[in-house]
């Protein structure tokens, strides 16, 4: 306490929240989970609008707002789970909501605390989760969740029945003012009795972008968080147009490979302005496809199914998981399911 109030009346005059949860992040990265404090919200995040909607209403307002809450016995939200494909911007939307919160982040990944000594990872998780409550509020952020939370698999073993039922018993203390974010990519490895047993508030998919949401992307690769100037002949639909299926992480991808074309180009010679043309991304796209891409149809069908197990209303699917399907054709390879 007194170093922060130092630091903060020797810098600014004052006592400062943000610099009191800076130095409580400095001071926590010490224990070697990675803490931050984001300093992008929502803005990075391209499309998905529905999902924010969705986390502003029942998340951050409930942060920001605790008085209404409570006048109407609603709880704050203390578990939700993304799930989706890599590169759809799990890790991100949970950071941004940490960034609109202005909370600390803290990120952890299942293999941070996996260990083949008895015992161990239980020490580490219980480690992480002290952290969490040293830091609070904040928000958690745990990846590979599905390797904790699995059915049958590992959760058999001894350890991670252990594991699991430490983090069970955290999140049922409600009285914690952490935010604990869950992301996995197979959520079909979720265990449907730990679904059922309520201690996650929203289970809620992130899947492949839509057009819309790959324009935005795409601007927020450009001009967001990465500044990158672009020839007035880039047209940002038509590479959206060509981009159905990629994740935001290969959109992120293509645009930095644009612009390493651009550079080549600008290097040798061959253009005089220091900006990414049109040609530069098709250059890209005529050779990239993603990893596993004439899967993808099919997982997104799986997704689908998932979301269908995970929530009854196929609406909200549609409105939150940012895919490009419109609810007839979402209907269809819904049913083709049931016909089977
Ligand atoms: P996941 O956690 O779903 O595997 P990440 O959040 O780690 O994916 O995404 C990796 C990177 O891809 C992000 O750091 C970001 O740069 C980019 N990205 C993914 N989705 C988006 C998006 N919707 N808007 C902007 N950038 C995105």
């Amino acid at each position: 306490t007194e170093s922060v109030l130092m630091i903060s009346f020797y810098k600014h005059g004052e006592l400062r929240p943000e610099v009191v949860t800076q130095y409580k992040a400095e001071v926590l990265s010490k224990s070697g989970l990675q803490v931050s404090q984001p300093r992008w919200g929502f803005e990075a995040v391209g499309g998905y609008q529905g999902l924010k909607d969705l986390l502003t209403q029942n998340v951050i307002n409930f942060f920001r707002h605790p008085d209404v809450a409570k006048a109407l016995g609603l709880r704050t939200p203390r578990g939700l789970i993304l799930y989706g494909p890599p590169g759809t911007g799990k890790t991100l939307t949970a950071e941004a909501l940490a960034g609109e919160l202005k909370l600390p982040f803290i990120k952890f990944s299942f293999a941070d605390i996996a260990s083949k000594w008895y015992g161990e990872a239980e020490q580490k998780l219980t480690r992480a989760l002290k952290v969490a409550d040293a830091a609070a509020p904040c928000i958690m952020f745990m990846d590979e969740i599905d390797q904790l939370l699995t059915r049958g698999g590992i959760s058999e073993h001894e350890t991670s029945r252990r594991l699991l039922n430490l983090l069970m018993s955290w999140l049922g203390d409600r009285d914690r003012n952490v935010l604990f974010v869950g992301a996995t990519n197979r959520p079909q490895d979720l265990d449907p009795a730990f679904i059922r047993a309520g201690r996650f508030d929203m289970i809620l998919p992130v899947l492949w972008p839509d057009r819309d949401a790959r324009i935005e992307i795409l601007r927020v690769h450009t001009e967001v968080v990465r500044k990158v100037p672009l020839a007035d002949d880039v047209d940002l639909e038509k590479i959206a147009d060509r981009t159905e299926l990629f994740s935001g992480a290969e959109l992120e991808e293509i645009v930095i490979m644009a612009a390493r074309e651009a550079m080549k180009k600008i290097v040798a010679g061959e253009r005089t302005e220091k900006v990414v043309t049109m040609a530069d991304f098709e250059a890209v796209l005529e050779n990239y496809t993603p990893p596993g891409f004439s899967q993808r149809e099919n997982q997104l069908q799986e997704y689908l199914e998932l979301a269908r197990e995970f929530s009854c209303d196929r609406r909200f699917i549609a409105a939150v998981a940012g895919v490009d399907l419109e609810l007839d054709r979402m209907d269809l390879l819904l049913r083709g399911r049931d016909h089977e």
